[in-house]
């Protein structure tokens, strides 16, 4: 394993990474760092072609130190598909749509929560908890269960029903909120100052290795082109832990030396019903004020106060990114569209991506030529609401 500490990216202290950790003092999320000089030695970027299909593949990119904890359900090495019949609709010559609906539990969040779960536990974990807008604590349910850990998971009564039944199958502990998931997050947070330790805070951000499984996303990217980069990635942003890891894998693979300079402009997609980071991004803000009376049919991007706010906006700024609201009648019709296209049942915070893309194309922001890859961060399945059939 080649992590060497965590780093906090606000105040610059070092933190042991050997020990459980939730947030620096400062009150910033860590950020695993590892020795690139030892990765760059020890593995070549061609050496990757013959892994296993699945994130651990870039094992020298990641937190587990022994096998033997790593809890896995075969996430990861999710396709890279061309869209371009959709992609000629909307007047994108390369558009390319990564498909994470095909990953247990029917969303990236299994991404966080293999590498989240099999850490904690590596580190002495034996009980964790978290709010949630459904997705994440289905799978950190899940994945918990599959290494023999408990989990307790709050989410919002508006959470999609599917998410609320993977937590009860999984024999997850669920407590439903009447309001938002930073209602659910002040619940989560007495029951772990309660426990006296017992209980492990994996909250979003809270723990700094659910970003290192979400960064895989990035390090997929660009082994699935050739190791080189889009001109574009799109990703619907909640919590934003998906940016920030495309970002922060990004920025590895291009001190490794493997993807060169140049890096593809970063763009958050949010709802017009919860849109804080785009109100910053807008008014040049370092850090983003809470949404009031958040609502939106993209249920997985309600978050009216992410906690990863300055690394969003960094991400998008580094890049020369930007960041857009759409609104959700839009998003519908372009999930729809979509299926008509290309097939592929698409879920409504994927959808808001292609809304991004159209909208960014119509504006001028992105030109026909510009290779664009957009995030479909879940499985259309799991949103059976979102079409409905003609006497159905
Ligand atoms: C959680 C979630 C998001 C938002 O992801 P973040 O990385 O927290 O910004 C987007 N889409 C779906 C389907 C989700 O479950
Ligand atoms: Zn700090």
């Amino acid at each position: 394993m080649f992590l060497t500490h965590l780093d906090c990216p606000r105040c610059d202290r070092k933190h042991d990474a050997e020990v459980l950790a939730n947030l620096c003092d400062c009150g910033s999320p860590l950020l695993a760092r590892y020795d690139l000089d030892a990765v760059r030695a020890a593995v070549t970027p061609a050496a990757f072609a013959g892994r296993g299909a699945d994130l651990w593949r870039y094992r020298e990119l990641l937190p587990v130190r022994d096998d033997a904890h790593r809890v896995t359900l075969g996430e990861g090495w999710t396709p890279l598909w061309p869209a371009s019949r959709f992609g000629g609709h909307i007047g994108l010559e390369r558009l390319l749509v990564k498909d994470e609906g095909l990953v247990p539990t029917g969303s990236f969040k299994a991404r966080g929560a293999a590498v989240g779960v099999s850490r904690a536990r590596e580190l002495g974990a034996r009980h964790v908890a978290m709010p949630t807008n459904g997705n994440a604590g289905a799978a950190w349910a899940t994945y918990a269960a599959r290494g023999g850990l408990r989990s307790t998971i709050a989410m919002p009564l508006g959470a999609p029903t599917i998410t609320r039944n993977e937590v009860v199958a999984a024999g997850g502990e669920l407590i439903l909120v009447d309001g938002l998931i930073n209602d659910a997050g002040r619940l989560v947070a007495e029951l772990i100052a309660a426990s006296g330790g017992g209980i492990f805070d994996a909250g979003t951000l809270r723990e700094p290795y659910r970003l290192e499984g979400k960064k895989t996303m990035g390090l997929e990217i660009c082994e699935q082109l050739g190791w080189r980069v889009p001109d574009v990635i799109i990703y619907p942003t909640g919590g934003g832990v998906g940016l920030i890891g495309i970002h922060k894998a990004l920025t590895e693979l291009r001190a490794l030396g493997w993807i060169g300079d140049r890096l593809p402009r970063l763009v958050a997609v949010q709802s017009t019903g919860c849109a804080p980071i785009v109100r910053a991004f807008a008014a040049g803000a370092h850090r983003a004020e809470p949404w009031a009376d958040a609502r939106t049919v993209a249920f997985g991007i309600t978050v009216p106060a992410p906690l990863g706010d300055e690394l969003i906006l960094d991400a998008l700024t580094a890049t020369g990114g930007t960041a857009l609201a759409v609104d959700d009648a839009e998003i519908l019709a372009d999930l729809r569209a979509f299926g008509e296209h290309e097939g592929l049942l698409l879920c409504p915070e994927g959808a808001a991506c292609l809304t991004a893309a159209r909208t960014l194309r119509d504006s001028g922001w992105l030109s026909a030529s510009d290779e664009v890859v957009v995030l479909n961060t879940g499985a259309g399945i799991k949103y059976p609401e979102t079409i409905s059939a003609p006497g159905a």
